[in-house]
């Protein structure tokens, strides 16, 4: 198969959504990061997702809509989800709710599906074309860094799908904040950070503990370069641990660094807040790869707003290795 790479355009919008209608998958831009978008309801069509990506079944797949009576004919629509649909939707936030109808390839057989409504034109105009909601995880190869970028997506899925609609880079850059709204609790940090869900829905609990591995040695890595990354912890000294680290590492190496003071040592920079960190970071690990590093030191940033969800990302690219 001959990948494309289409521009956003009323007749690339169509001959995309043709494909989807004809159980095919495609590639579209969104606010976080491309996704890789099939017919939700077409169980034949979901199971080419998990083939182009080589990602395991069983992980569930978020589905994106362009409105919310989509979402109440898929849901059960909790008083929380209510809340959070009216003031960050569309936007980079996923609910998790009781599914209606949605097949069990989508959800990984949970009773529960994620939803969300991308906020990005392209995307909402090619779900409308359809007329389906699009299930779509990242469009990257499993483990492999997601695509900020239509390049990046071609890079990893060349040749396994149709087309790639190109809508330009994504703005946020990490993924959308996931929020079970069936038992109150962040499931993964995200575009739209944990205070702002939390100053209009009150406390929310904590993710089941199996999805905070965030003890160093732990073997889930996600998100991650081919190059060992490591990460160390923001705070007292971080500086003088980097530096003590990059001196005592043989190989290719980088620190990605938003503060800068490592002297002569082969430094990146990730921009000067941490939202352009959290924007920058995926396409920089894919540079870094195709230079063949073989190690990259991230500096960590405060654990708040979306610093929480580019924490999340870099402890699971580094696998646990946290200084
Ligand atoms: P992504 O990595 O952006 O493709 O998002 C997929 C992730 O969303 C999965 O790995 C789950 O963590 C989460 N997710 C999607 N649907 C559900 C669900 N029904 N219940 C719990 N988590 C879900
Ligand atoms: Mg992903």
């Amino acid at each position: 198969m001959n990948t494309q790479i289409l521009q956003f355009n009323i007749n690339n919008i169509d001959i995309c959504a043709r494909e989807i209608a004809q159980g095919g998958v495609v590639a579209f831009p969104t606010e976080t990061v491309y996704g890789l978008g099939a017919d939700a309801l077409n169980k034949f069509a979901v199971k080419k997702i998990y083939e182009a990506k080589g990602r395991p079944s069983d992980n569930p797949l978020i589905c994106h809509v362009s409105n919310r009576t989509q979402i109440e004919k898929f849901a059960y629509i909790t008083p929380m989800a209510e809340k959070i649909i009216d003031k960050f939707m569309p936007g980079p936030i996923t609910v998790v709710l009781k599914k209606k109808g949605v097949p069990d390839v989508v959800t990984g057989g949970l009773d529960t599906v994620g939803i969300r409504m991308p906020d990005h034109k392209c995307a909402l105009a090619l779900i409308e074309a359809c007329g389906v909601p699009l299930c779509a995880p990242s469009a990257n190869t499993s483990t492999k860094p997601s695509p900020t970028t239509a390049l990046h997506v071609y890079n990893d899925l060349n040749g396994k799908i149709a087309y790639i609609l190109d809508g330009g880079e994504c703005g946020v850059g990490v993924e959308s904040t996931i929020i079970d709204c069936v038992n109150g609790a962040l499931l993964r940090p995200g575009g739209i950070p944990k205070e702002k869900i939390e100053e209009l829905v009150g406390k929310l609990n904590d993710p089941p503990k199996s999805d905070v591995p965030l003890c160093p040695g732990m073997k889930y890595k996600h998100y991650s370069p081919a190059a060992s990354v490591i990460l160390a912890q923001y705070g007292k000294n971080m500086q003088d641990r980097i530096k003590k680290a990059y001196d005592s590492l043989c190989g290719k190496k980088a620190i990605l660094s938003r503060l800068g003071g490592y002297e002569n040592r082969n430094v990146l920079f990730v921009g000067n807040t941490v939202e352009e960190y959290a924007h920058n970071i995926f396409a920089l690990f894919r540079k870094l790869d195709e230079q063949n590093y073989d190690y990259i030191i991230c500096e960590g940033v405060p654990e708040f707003g979306v610093g929480a969800a580019l924490i999340n990302r870099l402890v699971k690219a580094s696998g646990g290795n946290i200084i």
